[in-house]
């Protein structure tokens, strides 16, 4: 057993091979690395990285391949040491092996020893990651010779980041009766998850979002995306992993492959206002800074990600300016359903959207409300002149939010994801004018064509009650 690596006696960790040793600062802990390297160059999968707590010097782990005594002898017997190919001519080599017509930006590039066919080779390492696009890879150029030894193509579904975001939000995970200063969140609220993004990414760009700020310093350590909260990072981390996480619900789960904006790009932080949009000419998101920052609560990037979804579905409807009570409604219902499920601890958040969002200093947390609500219960007449408007009003989009959380109620019980679907369908199904009552048709409809009419009685129930004439 190790104690301290750093303070170890043990003949096999000797000063050469623990020369490079970085520390990675998490908010929950700091690590110390160790590789192994030969004659100052790192050796790249015969490595030795041990794991241990920075400030503890607690031993966490080790995960060594380390290079034997033969395996130092090959590279002593290859004698060299120095690259005889310019770093260069082994980016714009390892650029080709890529893919020549794709545009590539270098991540990093290396000298190591690669070991080949049991062979250790003097080799550029270059990591390389696409322009425009999701691909990246690890490419391996023979620094004596040119030639490739390997092409490590990455994708984000293999080997996963990891980082920290919040689950839907702090407020979850907290006890405390006052509401935290932002500033001073405890541990707790953070949680580690996969980052759908390759191992190797030291970008956070996928097939379905593209997450960066116009002032932020880059990902220092490939896969590696453990932020505190006030860092703007932590809101691309955020955006990537909300924005992949629904479209792998909503293509996966539910079955709508193609309801599929594509590349989403999330702009976090662009300025200091309050508020967050979704550009339709452009497939952006763009998330304020002002009062909680819109990227620490999952919520809110759901809402705008729902934005890029109804617009796939239905481009007409979408652009209908007198639609807009209705998408927001069902932007703030889409958001509050998809995080549903994570709200396992605070009950009394439940069916209010952005209740992080909306943090006030006193407040407590068992009575901090949230942005809008799900639990309204204002018939249509209440609001019918501002919802078939062009004015936006909250109270007309808490009312649908409202409509569309009780249907979700109103077939709970049936197959997972009845809810979600029938509202999802009906923006396939809808005609104009895009009325209450075209929208209830569409969803009874939807219902009839992949549900078989189940729970029918209890879908025109929920219209009614809201005073929302349906006829099919
Ligand atoms: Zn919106």
């Amino acid at each position: 057993m190790i104690e301290s690596i750093s303070e170890s006696t043990h003949s096999s960790y000797s000063p050469e091979l623990l020369r490079y040793q970085k520390t990675i600062e998490t908010p929950a802990e700091d690590y110390l690395f160790y590789r192994q390297s030969f004659r100052g160059i790192p050796v790249s999968n015969g490595w030795l990285r041990i794991d241990e707590s920075a400030s503890s010097k607690e031993f966490l782990g080790v995960h060594s391949r380390i290079l034997d005594d033969a395996g130092i002898g090959q590279i002593e017997s290859v004698g060299e040491f120095k690259p005889w190919v310019k770093e260069q001519a082994a980016v714009l080599k390892s650029k080709l092996a890529m893919g020549p017509t794709r545009q590539w930006d270098v991540l990093d590039t290396k000298l190591c020893y690669r070991i080949d066919k049991h062979k250790p080779k003097l080799a550029w390492k270059v990591q390389l990651a696409e322009s425009k696009g999701v691909r990246s890879g690890d490419v391996y150029i023979d620094a004596l010779r040119g030639t490739r030894i390997v092409v490590l193509k990455s994708t984000w579904s293999s080997p996963m980041a990891k980082g920290f975001v919040f689950r839907p939000n702090p407020l979850v995970h907290m006890d405390a009766d006052a509401l935290p200063d932002p500033k001073l969140l405890p541990t707790a609220s953070y949680i580690q998850v996969p980052i759908p993004v390759s191992r190797s990414s030291r970008v956070l760009r996928n097939d379905y979002a593209y997450a960066w700020s116009p002032n932020s310093e880059s990902h220092a350590t490939a896969g590696q995306f453990f932020y505190d909260a006030s860092d703007v990072r932590f809101g691309q981390t955020m955006a990537l992993y909300y924005a992949t996480w629904m479209q792998l619900y909503l293509g996966k789960t539910l079955g709508f492959s193609r309801a599929n904006p594509g590349q989403v790009e999330f702009i976090v932080g662009f300025n200091r206002e309050d508020n967050s949009y979704y550009d339709l000419a452009r497939n952006r998101v763009y998330l304020g800074l002002g009062g909680i920052p819109d990227f620490q609560d999952a919520e809110v990037i759901l809402h705008e990600y729902s934005h890029a979804i109804h617009s796939v579905i239905n481009q007409p409807l979408s652009l209908d300016k007198s639609s807009i009570n209705f998408l927001e409604g069902f932007c703030d219902y889409m958001a509050l359903s998809t995080c549903e499920h994570f709200k396992v601890k605070h009950g009394g958040l439940s069916q209010e959207f952005a209740a992080w969002d909306g943090w006030k200093s006193g407040r407590r947390v068992r009575d901090s409300l949230g942005i809008r609500r799900a639990d309204d219960d204002d018939l249509l007449s209440d609001t019918e002149n501002q919802i078939h408007s062009t004015d936006r009003s909250d109270r007309a989009s808490e009312f649908w939010t409202g409509v569309l959380w009780d249907l979700r109620e109103a077939v709970a019980g049936s197959k997972a994801g009845h809810g979600d679907s029938v509202v999802l369908g009906a923006l396939y199904k809808i005609d104009a004018p895009y009325t209450a009552s075209n929208f209830a048709k569409a969803m009874l409809l939807y219902n009839r064509s992949h549900y078989s009419g189940h729970k029918e009685k209890s879908i025109v129930e929920v219209f009614t009650r809201r005073g929302i004439p349906v006829g099919l």
